[in-house]
């Protein structure tokens, strides 16, 4: 049985992974701190044999007994009220607790998979996004520990997989959305439906005209496991080509909720807010076979199946 090592096992992408690898007749060890992540999201998996679930700060070394074939490293703050709330904890983490499951992967001789993020592109100049741009980031802006700490992440990565021969992965990751979004974390399709459920106002921020591309989780899943298998070890966006306005998906998640007292509403912009996001995934579709197979509409819908569960009205 192969063993692999997930981190940020409670979060939202983390515990659809850990799914994913059980089903796949994985062993799989779950790491989290819990710093933003749930164990409601892994509690179905306790009962398995094949899941063992330890509360690790993967920021300070990292210990895991026995042989390890696979790491995939998904702890991080992800959304941001939650690392303008812990700048220092979201750079640690892409920062030191990368460095130390870098060195874990070599001192098992796994191969490892890194999350990196659509945020390497910043608020970009050149869209749709290809691997190839550089990205146009503020370091020193509210986003910056987490684009920076995940600059960081691909660089030491790569430094790994070059001077020490690791085998890695990294992949770009474009919004996402899904069941397990937890509802209050702040980004735009958990606070929409939530607002919408409760009949309040939807907070659409500036006027709305920034976009972004939302992936249904289940094909970055599958596009995270390709990716994992395949023996590319340069960076490749994942995500959803689809691009769309912020007020636009506020009106469909309003349309779909179908509660007549939830409008609309404007707030102002954070600063630094990217104002076009688009992945290019001709790499994925060429080096992967992949792409996206879920809609927008059939995900939400059951992204609001999912939210009408949990959110307290
Ligand atoms: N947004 C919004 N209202 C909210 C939350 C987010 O209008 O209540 C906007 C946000 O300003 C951004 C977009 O929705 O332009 C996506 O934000 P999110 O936090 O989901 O992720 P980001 O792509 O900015 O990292």
């Amino acid at each position: 049985m192969k063993r692999i090592l997930i981190t940020g096992a409670a979060g939202f992408l983390g515990s659809h992974l850990c799914d994913r690898f059980i089903k796949e007749g994985f062993h799989v060890i779950g790491m989290d701190n819990l710093l933003t992540g749930s164990l409601d999201n892994i509690k179905h998996l306790f009962p398995l044999k094949e899941f063992e679930y330890y509360h690790h700060d993967v920021s300070k070394f990292v210990h895991v007994p026995g042989e390890l074939d696979y790491i995939l490293h998904f702890a991080s703050p992800a959304s941001p009220i939650d690392y303008l709330k812990m700048p220092i904890q979201t750079l640690k983490v892409g920062a030191l607790g990368t460095h130390n499951l870098l060195g874990l992967a070599k001192a098992k001789n796994a191969r490892i998979l890194v999350a990196s993020t659509s945020e390497v592109y910043g608020d970009p100049l050149i869209h749709p996004q290809k691997e190839d741009y550089w990205g146009n980031v503020n370091p020193v802006g509210p986003r910056g520990v987490y684009d920076e700490a995940k600059r960081f992440l691909e660089a030491i990565t790569m430094a790994y997989h070059n001077f020490h021969g690791v085998e890695t992965r990294i992949i770009r990751i474009f919004n996402t959305y899904g069941p397990r979004m937890r509802v209050n974390d702040g980004r735009a399709l958990p606070a929409f439906f939530s607002q919408a459920i409760r009949g309040e106002g939807i907070t659409v921020f500036g006027d709305g005209s920034q976009t972004r591309s939302f992936c249904y989780v289940a094909d970055l899943v599958e596009g995270i496991y390709r990716l994992l298998m395949s023996d590319h070890h340069m960076p490749v966006n994942i995500g959803n080509p689809d691009e769309i306005t912020i007020k636009e998906v506020a009106e469909e998640v309003v349309k779909l909720v179908g509660n007549p007292d939830a409008k609309i509403t404007y707030k102002p912009l954070p600063k630094d807010d990217p104002k076009v996001r688009q992945p290019d995934i001709t790499k994925a579709r060429e080096i992967l076979g992949w792409e996206p197979t879920v809609s927008r509409e059939e995900g939400l819908k059951i992204t609001m199946e999912y939210f009408k569960e949990v959110v307290k009205v």
